[in-house]
C-alpha cells in the first residue's frame, strides 16, 4: 500500500512537470488567434472580422477573452465584437483558417468551406475531407492530414518527402 502511494505521487509530480513544461512551450510561441502570416522579422499580419487585414503594432486593438487574444483593424470592429463576440469569433475563426490555407500555412489543408470543413491533400495525391477521425501527424508546429496507415508510415519514415510531396 504505501509503494503504490509513493508511486502515485511521483506519477503526480512527472505529469505536472510535463504540464509546467508544455505550458511555457505554448505560451513561447503563442501568436492570437487570429495572426494569419508572421514575417522573418516578427512582424505579424492578423486578419480583423471586418476582412481587412492588420499590421500588428503596440497600438492595434485588441479583444482578450478567456486567454484568446483578437487584433482588431479599429474600435469600431472591436465595438462590434465586444456586442457579439459569440457569433463573430467563431465565423473569425474559420475565415482565419480559409486564409492560411489560402496561404498555404495550414498544413496539407489547402480548402476551408464556410462551415470550417478542412480538406487536405495527402502525399499519395488523394483529397481527404478532414474529421476528428482522421490521421494526422504534427511537424514543426503544423498539422498534417492522412489518408491511411499505410501513408502515416511513409511521413513517419521522412515527414520531410511527404511535406515535399503535398506542395
Ligand atoms: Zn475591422
Ligand atoms: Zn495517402
Amino acid at each position: 500500500m504505501k509503494r503504490f502511494t509513493l508511486f502515485n505521487t511521483l506519477v503526480l509530480i512527472i505529469f505536472s512537470l510535463a504540464l509546467v513544461v508544455s505550458a511555457g512551450d505554448k505560451s513561447h510561441e503563442h501568436h492570437a488567434e487570429n495572426v494569419i502570416k508572421v514575417d522573418d522579422m516578427g512582424h505579424e499580419t492578423a486578419l480583423c472580422a471586418c476582412g481587412k487585414e492588420v499590421s500588428v503594432t503596440e497600438s492595434t486593438s485588441k479583444y482578450v477573452n478567456e486567454g484568446k487574444t483578437y487584433y482588431l483593424c479599429s474600435d469600431e470592429c472591436k465595438a462590434q465584437v465586444n456586442k457579439s463576440a459569440s457569433t463573430i469569433l467563431p465565423a473569425l475563426d474559420i475565415k482565419v483558417m480559409a486564409k492560411k490555407a489560402e496561404l498555404g500555412t495550414l498544413g496539407n489543408v489547402y480548402a476551408v468551406s464556410e462551415t470550417g470543413e478542412k480538406t487536405a491533400k495527402c502525399a499519395c495525391g488523394m483529397d481527404l475531407k478532414v474529421n476528428d477521425s482522421t490521421v494526422k501527424r504534427e511537424y514543426n508546429g503544423q498539422t498534417y492530414y492522412i489518408c491511411s496507415d499505410k501513408c502515416a508510415a511513409v511521413f513517419d519514415k521522412d515527414p520531410k518527402k511527404f511535406i515535399d510531396a503535398v506542395k
